[in-house]
C-alpha cells in the first residue's frame, strides 16, 4: 500500500506494479493541482528515471521539457559573459540528455497513470488513514463516508511534507532553521524564450530561477533572505513577483516580467528536514514524508526518484520485508540528505544574502570556488548527484575554506 499519489508515491507505485506486485494507492485529493511545488528535475534525478523506467512517462505523458543549458545571469557578470559561460547540461551525466522541466500536477498524473496501467489500484478522496504497524500492518481509511480496512504486507508513507503517516507513527522529524523564503509562480506566454535554456542567478536580494516548460509555459521561482520575508505578501504579490524579473543583469527577463500568471503565487520558508530511521515494522517512508531537501537547491523530485528505486530494490530482494531489508536505503538516504543539507547551506549563504556587503562576499566565493576543483565539486553535486562528489567536499574543513575572509 502506498499512501500519497504524488511524485514519490506515484513513481514507486508504477515501478512496483510493473514488477508484478499488487499495489493499492490511497490519495487524499480528487485531482492534482498546482501547489507551487518542484518542477525542475536535476540531471541525477533524470538518471534515476532511466534506471527505474519512468523517463518516457515523464517525457511523453507529462510532456516534460529537456533543458540543455544553464545560464547564470547576475550582478557579478554582464549578460553577455553569463551567456558565454553557460553550463552545458547535455554532457555532464552519461546517458542523460538534459535536466527536465515539467508541470508538477502533470508529472503526478503521468506517474499515477503508469501505475494504474500496470495494474495498481488508485483510490482517491481518501481520508483518515490510520495505520497500526506490524507484520502485516493494519490500515483503516475512509472513502465516500465508508470506512475500509486492509492488511497489506507493507505501507509506504509517501504523503508529502505534512505526512500523516509520519506524524501518527511518531517518527521524529529533525529540521534546520529556515534561512530563505521561496516563492513560485507558473506563467504562460513565454514562447520567445529558448525552451532548452534555464536560468539560476542572483541580483541584489533576489535569487531568481527560470525553468521553461512545454507549450510556452515557464516555472519561475524567487528566493530571498528570510529577514525580508514580507517582500512578497499581500494582494499585490503576483505583480511584485513578476516585476522582480526586470533586472539589469537579466535583460531577457522582460519575457517573464510581462508574462501571464498561470497558477497561484505562493511563498514558503525553506529548510531541510530528515528522519533518522524512516522505517518500522511494516512501514517505510519515502519522498518529503521521510524528510526534504531545502527547495532552494531543487532536489525533491530527484530525491523522490532515488527513494523509489532503492525501496523498490529492497522489496524485490525477496520475502524479507522487515526493517532490516531497507537498511541500504536508510543508510544511503541519510548520507545523501546530509550532503544536500550542506549544499543548501552554502547556496543559501551566498545566493540569498540580504545583508550589506553580499555582492563582495559572492565575488570572493566565486573566485575561490572556480580556482579549487574540490570546492567546485560541491556546487556540481546538486546537478550530478551528491554521491558523485568526494566526501571530503562535505566537511567542516571544506566549509571553513569556502567562507574564509
Ligand atoms: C516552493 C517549492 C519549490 C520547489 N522546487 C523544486 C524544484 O525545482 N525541484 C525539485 O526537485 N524539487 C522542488 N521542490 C520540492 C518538491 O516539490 C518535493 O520534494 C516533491 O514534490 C516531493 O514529492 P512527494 O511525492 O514526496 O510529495 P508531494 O508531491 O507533496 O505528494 C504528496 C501526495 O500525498 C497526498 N497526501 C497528502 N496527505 C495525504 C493523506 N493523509 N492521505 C493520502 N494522501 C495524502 C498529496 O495530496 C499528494 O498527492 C520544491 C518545493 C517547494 C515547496
Amino acid at each position: 500500500m502506498v499512501v500519497g499519489a504524488g511524485i514519490a508515491g506515484g513513481g514507486l507505485a508504477a515501478v512496483l506494479a510493473r514488477a508484478g506486485m499488487d499495489v493499492l494507492i490511497l490519495e487524499r485529493t480528487q485531482e492534482h493541482t498546482d501547489r507551487v511545488r518542484g518542477e525542475y528535475m536535476q540531471l541525477w534525478g533524470v538518471e534515476e528515471t532511466h534506471k527505474v523506467g519512468l523517463y518516457d512517462d515523464l517525457r511523453e505523458s507529462a510532456e516534460a521539457n529537456v533543458i540543455r543549458r544553464l545560464i547564470r545571469y547576475g550582478d557579478l557578470t554582464t549578460p553577455e559573459e553569463a551567456e558565454q559561460q553557460a553550463i552545458g547540461l547535455d554532457a555532464l551525466v552519461p546517458g542523460v540528455e538534459g535536466a527536465l522541466a515539467v508541470s508538477h500536477p502533470a508529472a503526478c498524473d503521468a506517474l499515477d497513470d503508469a501505475a494504474v496501467s500496470a495494474g495498481a489500484r488508485l483510490v482517491r478522496n481518501v481520508n483518515a488513514v490510520a495505520i497500526k504497524p506490524g507484520h502485516p500492518p493494519t490500515v483503516t481509511y475512509v472513502v465516500d463516508g465508508e470506512e475500509r480496512s486492509v492488511r497489506p504486507r507493507v505501507v509506504v508513507g509517501a504523503d508529502g511534507r505534512e505526512s500523516s503517516v509520519r506524524k501518527q507513527l511518531g517518527f521524529e522529524l529533525h529540521a534546520t532553521t529556515p534561512r530563505v523564503m521561496g516563492a513560485g509562480l507558473r506563467v504562460a506566454g513565454t514562447e520567445a524564450w529558448a525552451a532548452d535554456e534555464c536560468v539560476i542567478g542572483t541580483d541584489g536580494e533576489w535569487n531568481f530561477l527560470v525553468f521553461p516548460q512545454s507549450g510556452g509555459f515557464a516555472r519561475l521561482y524567487l528566493m530571498y533572505d528570510i529577514a525580508h520575508k514580507q517582500k512578497l505578501t499581500g494582494p499585490d504579490k503576483t505583480r511584485l513577483f513578476l516585476e522582480a524579473f526586470q533586472l539589469d543583469s537579466f535583460p531577457k527577463g522582460e519575457v517573464f516580467a510581462t508574462a501571464t500568471p498561470a497558477g497561484p503565487c505562493a511563498a514558503f520558508p525553506m529548510n531541510d528536514t530528515w528522519v533518522d530511521e524512516p522505517v518500522m515494522p511494516g512501514v517505510v517512508l519515502v519522498g518529503d514524508a521521510a524528510g526534504w531537501s531545502d527547495p532552494l537547491i531543487g532536489q525533491g523530485l530527484s530525491v523522490a526518484m532515488r527513494d523509489a528505486r532503492l525501496v523498490s530494490e529492497a522489496l524485490a530482494q525477496g520475502d524479507d520485508w522487515s526493517p532490516s531489508a531497507f537498511a541500504p536505503y536508510v543508510e544511503e538516504r541519510a548520507e545523501r540528505m546530509r550532503r544536500l543539507r550542506y549544499s543548501a547551506y552554502v547556496v543559501a549563504r551566498l545566493s540569498c544574502d540580504g545583508a550589506p556587503g553580499a555582492v563582495e562576499r559572492r565575488g570572493k566565493f566565486e573566485t575561490r570556488v572556480n580556482s579549487d576543483p574540490d570546492l567546485f565539486m560541491v556546487r556540481v553535486a546538486a546537478l550530478i548527484g551528491p554521491e558523485k562528489v568526494p566526501a571530503a567536499g562535505f566537511t567542516d574543513e571544506a566549509m571553513a575554506l569556502l567562507f574564509q575572509n
